[in-house]
């Protein structure tokens, strides 16, 4: 088989567990296995480098950063490959311009355009073990290195994956699959099984971080059977992510999410004419800010109520939008000790009373909802963070996911 293996940040954090998962690559090569190994940096670098930057100037380049965070990928595909030498491994390492990558042109947050295979068939036809620096490519215009948005190693392996036409990408972190809910939360989460591309999109897009969502949306793309899985204990069998057809037994509620960085933006009294919401949207999103819920309340006499989450990340730069709207409102309130609780699963399409069921166990535990959104496989609830561990064991219980 053609194996593309993921390594995640805590699998690589030192040396030792870099000698682990060359035991583990070495192990699949021995087996007779072609492998094409992508890698994080080590975990905490990337925020190390961001660091340092911001201590240096308010406003870096996002070029540079580029420049500056890729070359945590670069040290640890560089010291496996090192590693695995030593036990008379044959191995090349790659950066994402060698690996063939080439995205557009937004710095810190690249997509993916293309990917030239040619360097990484070569390389495999030489009987090479490679070794891909994750979360970078080039970009097409400028031909300068890019990142792919934070937690990006995983859509480099997804990507390369797809393109080649590997049998199979297997995406090794700290915990041995997907689980029902953030197993770190609550203790009793249960392990699926399988779970189905578009349940794991909205599980990763609401806060759910064992995978980056747009690696998701792009294995769902090219058809990638991806397997989540732990480099602690690589002998216990994963999660796999696949198509819902794949999945027999389909559950009402598979799992739910916790993003904790989001901020609320409350409008009150808002002029209710036409073009308001139009102008403060575009506003946004001409400052790349992400807007994720919005409610708007009916109008009474000329005002409405207007409220939106935002990520925490782009606080500052929304309070710089909002100031060109405080003559439009009554009052612009910002609250960032909010977070947002998603339950997931493709059974909710066929059944009914999975939201009624969400808001009777909040309010037993006396949490007060403050905007809730919902979709064919989705239910969002905005409540203050300091529930967050609450809601979610409240709501597992609830839908027997312990079960
Ligand atoms: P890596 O560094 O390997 O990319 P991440 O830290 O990005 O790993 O993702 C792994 C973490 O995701 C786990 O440690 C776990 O706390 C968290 N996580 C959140 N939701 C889930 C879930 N539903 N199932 C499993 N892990 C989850
Ligand atoms: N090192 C990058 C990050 O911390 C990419 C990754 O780990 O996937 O976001
Ligand atoms: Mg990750």
């Amino acid at each position: 088989m053609l194996k593309v293996l993921k390594f995640g940040g805590t699998s690589v954090a030192n040396l030792e567990k870099i000698k682990n998962v060359s035991k583990i690559i070495s192990k699949q090569r021995d087996e007779g296995h072609d492998i094409i190994a992508v890698v994080s940096a080590m975990s905490g670098e990337t925020n190390k480098l961001l660091k340092y930057a911001h201590k240096l100037s308010k406003k870096p380049k996002k070029n540079e950063l580029d420049m500056l965070l890729s070359a945590g990928e670069r040290i640890t595909s560089s010291l496996l490959s090192i590693v695995l030498n030593e036990h008379n491994y044959k191995t090349i390492s790659m950066s994402g311009r060698i690996a063939g990558i080439v995205t557009d042109d937004k710095h810190t947050n690249a997509r993916i355009k293309s990917i030239d295979v040619k360097n990484l068939k070569n390389e495999i036809k030489n009987g090479n073990i490679i070794i891909v620096a994750g979360f970078q490519g080039i970009t097409y215009n400028t031909n300068r290195v890019s990142t792919l948005g934070r937690g990006g190693s995983d859509l480099s392996a997804v990507a390369i994956a797809g393109a080649i036409k590997a049998d199979l990408c297997e995406l090794y972190t700290d915990v041995d699959g997907i689980y029902t809910t953030d197993p770190r939360i609550e203790p009793k989460a249960k392990k699926l099984n399988k779970i189905s591309y578009d349940e794991m999109l909205e599980l990763a897009s609401s806060g759910a971080k064992v995978l980056q969502n747009r690696s998701v949306e792009m294995a769902k793309k090219l058809n990638v059977n991806l397997i989540s899985r732990s480099s602690f204990t690589p002998d216990v069998e994963g999660t796999l992510i696949t198509k819902e057809e794949n999945i027999m037994e389909k559950p009402v509620v598979s799992g739910i999410a916790v993003d904790k960085d989001q901020v609320r933006v409350g409008m009150f009294k808002v002029s209710d004419k036409p073009g308001i919401a139009a102008s403060i949207f575009s506003s946004l999103a001409n400052e790349d800010i992400n807007v994720d819920m919005i409610v708007q309340t009916v109008g009474v006499d000329g005002k409405t109520d207007l409220d939106f989450t935002i990520p925490t990340n782009d606080f500052e730069k929304c309070k710089n939008v909002m100031e060109k709207f405080v003559k439009d409102t009554q009052k612009i309130d910002y609250n960032e000790f909010i977070c947002k609780i998603s339950i997931v699963g493709v059974g909710m399409k066929s059944h009914t009373g999975v939201a009624s069921k969400a808001f009777s166990t909040l309010a037993q535990e006396g949490i007060n909802i403050r905007i809730i959104s919902t979709s064919e496989i989705k239910i969002s609830m905005i409540v203050e963070e300091k529930y967050a561990e609450l809601a979610v064991r409240a709501l597992h219980e609830a839908y027997n996911l312990d079960k």
